[in-house]
């Protein structure tokens, strides 16, 4: 992952069958026209990582998976190993992520656990945190941000390709967004924490924003200072919000 360019990555989560690849080829053919002056990525569904890496091929357009196994193999019915989403064709992994976190109980330990994997496997992790709104309201974002950031990162990630996420769980799908002021407040902070973990050489890893960016609001948003690039739910799925946002960067 280089890391001074900021990074703009869809998240499809569980959307897409074949018909959506059109949207890969809308998005290249694009950027093939007036190229991105950001890095962008794609991790769809693992049922498309193939096919859409084969889409993408001699793109600038990175594919990521959406979760991985910590485990590299074994009787883990219906998980996906990181060699695995490697040897489909995905470069990056989004690990983390609040509905992994909230719906399947995931731990500091274990999004640490896997991003070690990941990066095992020659996949560059995207590690996701991101306080709750109960979490916000009590004043305790940044605290609780800055030990997720602590606790999810292995002490591997020095010197390596990874970003992280910040991801407010209730700007998710919701609409709703933090204040700039906000934003760049955690930002900070993220990176403090992310230096006191990991050591100065990590200061220009990118800390991506997500949560309801939206092409208009992705240049405010990719404007702030410490904002490295946006991960994008909802609007990653249509090439052309998705470009409204990668333009922005
Ligand atoms: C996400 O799920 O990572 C996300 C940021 O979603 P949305 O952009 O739809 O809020």
């Amino acid at each position: 992952m280089q890391q001074s360019m900021k990074l703009v990555a869809g998240n499809w989560k569980m959307n897409g069958v074949a018909a959506a690849l059109a949207e890969v080829e809308a998005l290249r053919a694009a950027l093939a026209e007036a190229p991105a002056s950001c890095r962008v990525a794609l991790c769809p569904p693992a049922t498309l990582i193939e096919r859409m890496a084969r889409a993408a091929s001699g793109s600038p357009i990175e594919i990521g998976g959406q979760d991985c196994r910590a485990e590299t193999h074994g009787a883990f019915t219906g998980d996906l190993s990181a060699s695995m989403l490697k040897d489909a064709g995905a470069g990056l992994v989004i690990l983390g992520h609040s509905e992994r976190r909230q719906g399947y109980g995931e731990s500091d330990a274990l999004v640490a656990a896997k991003a070690a994997a990941a990066l095992d496997a020659g996949l560059a992790p995207i590690v996701c945190v991101g306080e709750t709104l109960e979490q916000r309201e009590a004043g305790r974002a940044v605290e609780i941000v800055r030990s997720q950031v602590m606790a999810s990162l292995p002490l591997a990630l020095t010197g390596r390709d990874f970003a992280v996420a910040y991801e407010p769980v209730w700007a998710i799908g919701t609409g709703l967004t933090p204040t700039l002021e906000q934003i760049e407040e955690v930002h900070r902070a993220v990176r403090s924490a992310m230096i006191e973990r990991l050591g100065l050489g990590i200061s220009a890893t990118p800390i991506l924003y997500g949560g309801s960016v939206k092409p208009d609001n992705a240049r405010d948003i990719l404007a702030v200072p410490e904002v490295g690039g946006a991960l994008v739910g909802g609007a990653s799925l249509k090439a052309a919000d998705f470009l409204g946002i990668i333009r922005g960067a």
